[in-house]
């Protein structure tokens, strides 16, 4: 074969992942979809990519050097394990198999294994971007074993965006690292979403101004400590009249957020290692409740407070607020989202370098933003820090933002405006602020009701109150 990497599924993020690899020199990309309209409508469309098609398996495999390398980008789930089955049929020992769609990590691990046993290389690869990213340059998210990133970095690295001078591609780790990365990544990007959304809610209803105007607003942000990707597209958002009507567009759009599920894994994943996402979840949690339309009051009947009519007396001050509480809230979710990496990088066995990690999110990702250079400083100047939002330089951000944050807060609850992420976000704060907290009552209970025992912070040793009896405390067996 001719052909020295190839791409099976040809929709929107294969395709233009093909064309990005045909673009860079040296490459000659064969091409495979499992039915033949997408590859001839791309073969055609891209006569300048030199694509060599193939309408089978046999084919496909016949038009790629040896080893084999293949990148998968169809629907996650059943469509992966079926074309994963399909290549290994016509492949041989030492191929590379690479998937790079949204694929839930755990299925990684088990098919890493599975390809592993017959003699097959396995990367699951967390690709971001959308369809843009595929085709100028993603953020690449490789797992999988050290030799198939030796075959397999240069060519990522040539197609991967860049920032400041670096691919955004690392090897993050074996089997499932990078699918789990990717699955935190999208988790931190619903959380930067909402918290954007909340700004811009308060903002709207606080001052009154026009989507317009305050897409004005979110430009400027765009300048400073707050600028990104998202931030970037908001004011874009913002500022679209929409052609029926001549209304901004964001007051034509319903109002109900979906999710393709990356978000809730995020926050599933989360529960079972123990680690306390709670920005993340909230935003996942609110674009449910945004979704039930049905169980929303459309009629106005929940109470609220009584001064409803709820306006700011300046609203440039009040306007930096709120950017603050979204500076700190974002410190915040992102903090949250590496505990969850490092969490699971113990569970499973990885050696994540959480600072590449930051620094490969810099460019081509949805969630790209100047900000993540502070984390990989962060990382650089201490490997192992337990929270991010420790750092000096968070510490000294949070300690600027948090009166603004607070007063934020309490301008949403008092004016009944829904604020999910950022209130739950600053609850986390004081949470890890506390010098003690109401844990020990839980505990008490626990120990009331199920004989859980408790620790006392005067000796060591494991104890047990005799609720039911005389009351008197018992050294009880270490339950753990
Ligand atoms: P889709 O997720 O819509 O998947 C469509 C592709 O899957 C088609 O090529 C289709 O082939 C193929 N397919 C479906 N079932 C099978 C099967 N049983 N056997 C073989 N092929 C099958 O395409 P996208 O391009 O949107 O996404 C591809 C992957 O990339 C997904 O895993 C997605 O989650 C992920 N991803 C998507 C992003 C995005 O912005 N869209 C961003 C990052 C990752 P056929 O034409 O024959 O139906």
């Amino acid at each position: 074969g001719a052909a020295n990497i190839g791409v099976v599924g040809l929709a929107v993020m294969g395709s233009n992942l093909a064309r990005n690899l045909a673009s860079r020199e040296g490459n000659t990309v064969a091409v495979f979809n499992r039915s033949r309209a997408k590859t001839d409508e791309l073969v055609q469309t891209h006569p300048e990519a030199g694509f060599l098609p193939a309408f089978s398996y046999e084919e496909f495999a016949a038009n790629l050097q040896k080893p084999r390398t293949a990148i998968i980008m169809v629907k996650a789930g059943r469509p992966t394990d079926a074309v994963i089955d399909e290549l290994m049929r016509v492949f041989e020992p030492g191929d590379i198999i690479v998937d790079g769609g949204n694929s839930l990590f755990t299925d990684t691990i088990r098919r890493e294994k599975a390809v592993r046993e017959a003699g097959f290389n396995f990367v699951g690869m967390g690709v971001s971007g959308g369809e843009e990213g595929a085709l100028l340059g993603p953020s690449l998210m490789p797992g999988g074993p050290d030799e198939s990133w030796v075959t397999l970095g240069p060519i990522l690295k040539s197609i991967a965006a860049v920032a400041e001078g670096e691919p955004c591609v690392t090897h993050v780790g074996h089997d499932g690292a990078g699918h789990f990365v990717k699955m935190v990544h999208n988790g931190i990007e619903y959380a930067d979403m909402q918290l954007i959304a909340e700004a811009y809610d308060l903002i709207r209803r606080g001052t009154g101004k026009s989507p317009a105007e305050i897409a004005d607003i979110f430009a400027e942000w765009n300048r400073g400590e707050l600028e990104s990707y998202l931030i970037e597209i908001t004011a874009e958002v913002l500022r679209q009249t929409d052609a029926v009507t001549g209304q901004p567009l964001v007051d034509v759009i319903v109002d109900q957020a979906g999710a393709k599920g990356t978000g809730a894994w995020t926050v599933q994943t989360a529960l079972d290692l123990g680690v306390p996402v709670s920005g993340i979840a909230e935003a996942v949690f609110a674009r449910s409740l945004s979704s039930h339309r049905e169980q929303r009051d459309v009629s106005g009947s929940l109470p609220g407070p009584d001064d409803a009519a709820f306006t700011v007396e300046d609203a440039d001050a009040f306007i930096e607020q709120v950017r603050l509480a979204l500076y700190a809230s974002k410190i915040v979710a992102y903090s949250q989202g590496f505990d969850e990496i490092r969490a699971g990088a113990a569970q499973y066995g990885w050696n994540i370098d959480l600072g590449a990690v930051s620094k490969i999110w810099r460019g081509g990702c949805i969630i790209r933003a100047q900000f993540l250079n502070r984390i990989a400083d962060a990382y650089a100047a201490e490997a192992e820090l337990p929270v991010l939002l420790t750092a000096p330089y968070f510490v000294e951000a949070l300690g600027r933002a948090q009166d603004a944050w607070r007063h934020i807060v309490q301008v949403a609850a008092g004016a009944g405006i829904p604020a999910p992420a950022f209130s739950s976000s600053l609850s986390y704060y004081d949470g890890l602020r506390a010098e003690r907290l109401p844990a020990a009552l839980i505990q008490g209970q626990r120990d009331f009701f199920g004989a859980h025992t408790y620790k006392r912070i005067d000796t060591d040793g494991t104890f047990h109150t005799l609720w039911s009896g005389d009351r008197s405390e018992v050294e009880a067996e270490d339950t753990h």
